[in-house]
Order: C-alpha cells, then sequence, then structure tokens
C-alpha cells in the first residue's frame, strides 16, 4: 500500500515535470548553419527560447480543455484558449516548423512541382525571395513571416505577429505553412544586430528545399 502511494506520488511528478509536450531534439548541431546563423544564437535560441515556450503550454494547458488535444487541435481551436496558451503552443509550432526547414547541407532544391507553382505565383524564384524579404523586412516588431499555401491551393506569402502562425483559427490569412521565418529580435540579433535585412539574405543559403517541398505536397494533397 505504501510502496503504491509512493510509486503514485512519483508518477504525478514525472508527469508533472515532463509535460504534453516534448522538445524533439535539434536536427544538427548548434553550430550547423554557422557562419549565417551563429552558435551561440543557435543555442540560446533552441535550448532557451523554444524549450521556455514548451514549459509554459505544458503548464497552461493543466486543467483546461486544451489538455487532451494535439498541437494542431490547439492552434485551429485558440480562439476559444488564452492568450498564454495562443502564445506558447504558437512558439512551439513555429520553432519546430523553423527548424526542420533549415539545414546545412548545400545545394538542396525545390522538388518540379513546387518549382512550378513558385513559377506561376510569382514568375521566378528570385521574385518570391524578393516579395517574402520585403515582407519580412517591413513588418513591425516581433513575428513571423510565411510562405504558404492558401485556402484556394495557391501559394501566398504573409506575415504574422508575435507568435501566431496560419493554421490559427483566429489568422487573417490561414493555410498550410512551407517556409517560416523567426523575425523576433533573438533570432538574429548577436551576429546581425538591427540589419534584419542582411539576416533575411543570408537564410537562404540554409533553407532546406527537400523538406520544404516535402511540406509543400503534403499541403496540396490533402
Ligand atoms: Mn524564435
Amino acid at each position: 500500500m505504501k510502496n503504491n502511494i509512493i510509486l503514485s506520488v512519483l508518477l504525478l511528478f514525472c508527469l508533472s515535470v515532463s509535460g504534453q509536450f516534448v522538445q524533439k531534439p535539434l536536427p544538427y548541431a548548434y553550430s550547423a548553419l554557422e557562419p549565417l546563423i551563429d552558435t551561440q544564437t543557435m543555442e540560446i535560441h533552441y535550448s532557451k527560447h523554444h524549450t521556455g515556450y514548451i514549459k509554459n503550454l505544458n503548464k497552461a494547458i493543466i486543467g483546461t480543455n486544451a489538455e487532451k488535444k494535439s498541437l494542431t487541435e490547439i492552434l485551429s481551436t485558440v480562439s476559444t484558449l488564452s492568450a498564454v496558451i495562443r502564445n506558447n503552443a504558437g512558439g512551439h509550432y513555429n520553432h519546430e516548423f523553423f527548424w526542420s526547414i533549415l539545414t546545412a547541407e548545400k545545394n538542396t532544391k525545390p522538388a518540379a512541382t513546387l518549382e512550378k507553382a513558385i513559377k506561376e505565383t510569382f514568375g521566378d524564384f528570385n521574385i518570391l525571395k524578393e516579395k517574402l524579404n520585403a515582407a519580412a523586412a517591413s513588418h513591425f516588431g516581433s513575428g513571423w513571416v510565411w510562405l504558404y499555401v492558401n485556402q484556394d491551393g495557391k501559394l501566398a506569402i504573409c506575415t504574422t505577429i508575435n507568435q501566431d502562425n496560419p493554421l490559427m483559427d483566429i489568422a487573417e490569412n490561414k493555410g498550410k505553412p512551407i517556409i517560416a521565418i523567426d523575425v523576433w529580435e533573438h533570432a538574429y540579433y548577436l551576429k546581425y544586430q538591427n540589419k534584419r535585412a542582411d539576416y533575411l539574405n543570408s537564410i537562404w543559403n540554409v533553407i532546406n528545399w527537400n523538406t520544404v517541398s516535402n511540406y509543400y505536397q503534403i499541403a496540396v494533397s490533402k
């Protein structure tokens, strides 16, 4: 009996420490994207900022109807949940997505279907890059810039404030993300200081077009 109580307390303790959402390992070393994204920024960004969003999310959902939901279910019903859940669920999703579309691998290329869609929507790959950079550069304050598949199945660009994203039911521009770029100062300030445009130009050299092409394929096939 006593042992059972001890075991139950231990189990509850473990659950409360680990929480519902866990952080996936970063798919590369902190230093992998040097010199374009520096090691220290990567380490702080992953182990402090992203970890923090997950811890706060796990805390905030306790006792709410978000507790049994998946992350995408939380995002798609976020209007019914608290601002703390909105910010931290977005923070968790956005960062996990962001890590996944970056790589140290050189010369990854958009798949033929994605390349065709980029040409159809933007005319040219460089115009996509210019438009996305311009949207990110002119976004006031903290937030994200997205390339996403909109509800008509077309590629589109938007920005979101804070940790919002196109999967949220409150999003002005809804759809499925293909590329996310973090434009919070914590993503670039140590290396680029106030020069957000330089950070944006650099990041195109570490985009994982294999992953982005997969995301496009999944987004248009549903
Ligand atoms: Mn960030």
